[in-house]
């Protein structure tokens, strides 16, 4: 059993001890890491705000976090990509061609 972690605040519950909350009122939002956390919070305005996960993008207009297991997490790498990340390592390495 993971770990389940209780916000004294709102009641939010979540695993893991490297996600983040956010106490916002009106989200609740969970995030698996601290870096998806902050760039879903803006400084806009007095205290800030929230933005909606599904609408924050990259440079290349890519969204940056997908909810799966009640957490928003970064994208996961398809088998391909993967693939193509390992194999741009071998060829950079092999010089004697
Ligand atoms: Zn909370
Ligand atoms: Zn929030």
């Amino acid at each position: 059993m993971p770990e389940l972690i209780t916000c004294p605040r709102c009641g939010a519950q979540w695993s893991g001890l490297s996600a983040a909350h956010c106490c916002a009122a009106g989200c609740g939002r969970v995030f698996s890491t601290v870096r998806l956390f902050d760039a879903h919070r803006h400084s806009r305005g007095e205290h800030g705000g929230c933005l909606d996960p599904a609408t924050i993008t990259n440079s290349r207009g890519e969204r940056i976090m997908f909810h799966r297991a009640g957490a928003w997490r970064g994208p996961e790498l398809t088998e391909e990509q993967k693939t193509a990340v390992f194999s741009r390592r071998i060829r950079g390495a092999k010089k004697d061609g």
